[in-house]
């Protein structure tokens, strides 16, 4: 995808995109609802035409081709299961529509059932499957077309969490028997995590971050990636010096942090530090000194295995931190965090 643009009326759905997808990978585009990933796979699809760049295969531009011509299998969100033809009548859809002799076709429709296990409910209607069975079926008859790239659109959002999960291996054992080039839209940092070889994040129509699962989950670039993969806490202000592998931070609220050196970063930027909700620890209240912030406790949350924890810092941040199987500590009480340099990350500004 090279410089991609696609608008509606006013609203940019899709703001200069550019992503590369090698053969054989599984890309998914990662991002809250209205970011713009089902307007990518329609392009792809060929449903919409981009307002302007490009879609290309193997160096074809493939934009104006028309859907028929491209080679492109597509899982709706929905499914969009024909309800009036059978489980074999809906996979063997799209052979129909290329005119594929019948022997063929028989013999693709039970190789692609076989695969997704669905041989014995070859004669059922939709209706008669649960929604992981017809899930599997839409999944079959983007497959029988022995497509160049397969998309799948949130296909496991319609399930339930088990469900989900089962699914989540099958589709990940599937790609690395068939080794489809694979499109995934999911808005689940966990199943984007799980399932991917590359993940590009996007929010409001622009690519955020492209990267490998660990690259994104451990090194997010900016606020919004690093807010995605977990990272709660946001503090603005200036690098101020080295010392050996540590910048001294000075926030703009006017106290010192000391942080191990990471990406492209130097003295004199602005930047802002982030740190994860369970990196942040609670130490006794004698303990002063660097990296240690005085607080109190403004929201106390106790699910269990956890506690978050609002902390209202001296300076007026609120801090969240999260804690493992302590006793929940009461609202106001007086509370000392150490943000250690190592589980501190900057960002851009
Ligand atoms: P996502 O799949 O990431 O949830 P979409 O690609 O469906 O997001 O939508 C991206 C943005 O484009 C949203 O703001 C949505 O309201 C808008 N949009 C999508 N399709 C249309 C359309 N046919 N007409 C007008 N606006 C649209
Ligand atoms: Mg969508």
């Amino acid at each position: 995808m090279k410089d991609l643009v696609k608008k509606f009326g006013n609203i940019t759905a899709v703001s200069s995109v550019n992503i590369d997808v090698d053969s054989g990978e599984f890309m998914t585009l990662l991002g809250p609802s209205g970011c713009g990933k089902t307007t990518i796979l329609s392009m792809i699809l060929g449903i919409l035409e981009p307002t302007s760049g490009s879609i290309s295969f193997d160096g074809q531009v493939i934009s104006q081709t028309p859907m028929n011509k491209r080679d492109v299998g597509m899982v709706f969100q929905n499914y969009a299961l024909f309800p009036h033809m059978t489980v074999a009548q809906n996979v063997a859809f799209g052979l129909d529509m290329r005119k594929v002799p019948k022997e063929e076709k028989e013999r693709r429709v039970k190789q692609v059932l076989e695969m997704v296990q669905l041989s014995d409910l070859a004669a059922r209607f939709p209706k008669e499957l649960s929604g992981g069975q017809q899930q599997r079926v839409a999944l079959a008859r983007a497959l029988v077309i022995r497509p160049k790239v397969l998309l799948l659109d949130e296909p496991l959002s319609n399930l339930d969490a088990k469900l989900r999960k089962e699914m989540r291996i099958q589709l990940k054992r599937l790609h690395e028997e068939v080794g489809i080039t694979t499109i995934y839209v999911t808005h689940d940092l966990e199943e984007a995590l799980s399932l991917s070889t590359k993940v590009a994040v996007m929010s409001k129509g622009i690519v955020r971050q492209i990267g490998s699962p660990q690259e994104i989950f451990l090194q997010p670039k900016n606020h919004f990636v690093a807010n995605f993969v977990g990272y709660g806490n946001f503090i603005h202000g200036k690098l101020k010096k080295e010392i050996d592998k540590y910048f001294v931070f000075e926030a703009d609220k006017g106290f010192t942090l000391r942080v191990r050196k990471n990406g492209h970063h130097r003295v004199g930027d602005s930047v802002i530090l982030t740190i994860k909700p369970e990196n942040v620890k609670i130490v006794g209240e004698k303990e002063e000194g660097a990296n240690c912030i005085k607080g109190k406790v403004l929201i106390s949350d106790y699910v269990g295995s956890t506690t978050s924890y609002e902390i209202l810092s001296e300076k007026g941040d609120i801090l969240k931190v999260n804690v493992l199987g302590l006793e929940p500590l009461p609202q106001n009480h007086t509370i000392n965090l150490y943000l250690a340099p190592e589980s501190l990350l900057i960002l851009d500004k």
